[in-house]
């Protein structure tokens, strides 16, 4: 980028703020209503239940794989567990939250133990359903897709590779499924993917090659030797419309275990939901499917660390992919591996640009303190990412800007009825050892 114009960009004192590593919340000043904001995007509600539709009928092959999956009869979803010991322990503290405090817990997503499972799953599903469409393994989409689970099939696809750059759970989500249907999986795997999750996945079946540099350079190897390869298919994180949909069926299965609760969503109860970033997919395809879902009623934030503020960076420049953390002068690193991202993505970006409604930035030090606090008021343990997630409700509930925000969007009546959900993106996968020492950590 040229000097002159990075100059400009930083007269903006909360881009000079977000340059400088402190953390800030942001309210989203390009935030339209559900209706006006869904009417300009390229995804619709239609791309969505297609989604959820061949996630259903994958469920019997992903049943057999993952027997872990039989409660969900082979549909990968997570509990919503509501947490009152966390949020009288946040209380205590000063962060009053009117209404209910819940967790949503997709570090206990089977088959992949994070958000990934939403999106990195099905887009690995898709494409395997399209292979065997256009070869004959399946004779239309409602055919039975457990054809899919005999030999003469996983024989067909252990000729071909899918290939995916990641920083530790796309790999893992990508390469664990691809491998159990019988894929060569290849996870090309940055400097910050922890080693735990290189092992896994060796011991999953596929394979693993490592880079020096971070997420980009993984991408970019990964994207080039794939495209060297007519029978590879590479997972493109920052561009996939399949991931993005894969996370927005999020959307409709939070409705469903929220009516089951019954617990309202509408003008008069509404839903704060807030979710960890790193290239955008994961929170923005969720944001997608639940303002499909509720519409106005759902107010979605975004979390980040202050080292790797690449969304918020990319929104406040309207540059997107075209603007990296580093080049304000931030290194990208965090303990927040699976946020670890120095450039996010357009394609998100531009879908969420007006539905989402603001973000904070989190010091890697309160991750620390959240994941402490939720685990010993509530038994939960979550990594070091998911807990970026209780920035934006801090900040919601406890500065002047949130609640001036809070209480000029709804009465005081409706706030004591709302709903808040903290995205716990990852966590169940995390050994032992690794679990205890981040517990430790003062
Ligand atoms: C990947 C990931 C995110 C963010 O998802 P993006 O699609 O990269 O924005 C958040 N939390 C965890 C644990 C993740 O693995």
């Amino acid at each position: 980028m040229r000097t002159e114009e990075m100059n400009v960009l930083l007269k903006d004192p909360l881009l000079r703020a977000v340059a400088k590593g402190k953390e800030v919340f942001w309210l989203n000043p390009e935030r339209r209503s559900a209706a006006a904001a869904l009417r300009e995007v390229s995804l619709t509600e239609k791309d969505v239940s297609e989604a959820e539709r061949l996630l259903r009928r994958f469920a019997p092959v992903i049943l057999r794989y993952f027997p872990e999956t039989a409660p969900t009869g082979g549909i990968i979803e997570s509990p919503l567990t509501e947490v009152p010991r966390l949020k009288e322990a946040l209380c205590a503290e000063g962060t009053e939250i009117p209404g209910r405090l819940f967790v949503k817990r997709d570090g206990d997503l089977p088959v992949a133990g994070s958000v990934k499972a939403r999106g990195g799953v099905y887009e690995v599903l898709k494409h395997a359903e399209t292979l065997a469409l256009s070869h004959g393994l399946l004779s239309a989409p409602d055919d039975d897709h457990r054809k899919l689970t005999t030999p003469e099939a996983r024989a067909f696809f252990s000729c071909r590779q899918v290939q995916v750059g990641s920083t530790g759970n796309l790999g893992l989500s990508i390469g664990i499924m691809s491998a159990a249907l019988g894929f060569r999986a290849i996870v090309h795997m940055s400097a910050d993917a922890k080693q735990w999750k290189k092992d896994l996945l060796r011991a999953r079946g596929a394979e693993v090659i490592e880079y020096q540099g971070d997420y980009g350079e993984a991408v970019k190897n990964g994207r080039a030797r794939s495209e060297a390869d007519p029978n590879s298919y590479f997972v493109d994180d920052e561009n996939s419309r399949d991931l993005f949909c894969g996370y927005a069926t999020a959307g409709e299965r939070l409705r469903a275990q929220l009516d089951t609760a019954g617990i309202a969503v509408d003008a008069s109860h509404p839903l704060f939901v807030y979710l960890p970033c790193g290239v955008g997919g994961a929170p923005g395809g969720i944001t997608f499917g639940l303002k499909l879902a509720f519409g106005d009623a759902v107010r979605c934030f975004f979390a980040e660390p202050t080292g790797a503020p690449c969304m918020l960076l990319g929104l406040l420049s309207g540059k997107f992919h075209d603007i990296c953390v580093q080049e304000v002068g931030l290194d990208g690193k965090t303990r927040a591996d699976g946020l670890a991202v120095g450039r996010c993505s357009s394609f998100a970006g531009e879908m969420i640009r007006e539905l989402l409604e603001g973000e904070s930035t989190t010091s890697d030090g309160r991750l620390d303190v959240c994941l402490r606090r939720l685990f010993d008021t509530e038994g939960l343990f979550v990594e070091p990412s998911a807990c970026a997630a209780f920035r934006p409700l801090e900040d919601l509930c406890a500065t002047e800007e949130g609640k001036a925000y809070l209480s000029g969007s709804f009465s005081a009546d409706a706030l004591s009825r709302a709903t808040h959900i903290v995205w716990a993106t990852g966590g169940s996968l995390v050994p032992g050892e690794i679990r205890k020492e981040l517990l430790r950590r003062e």
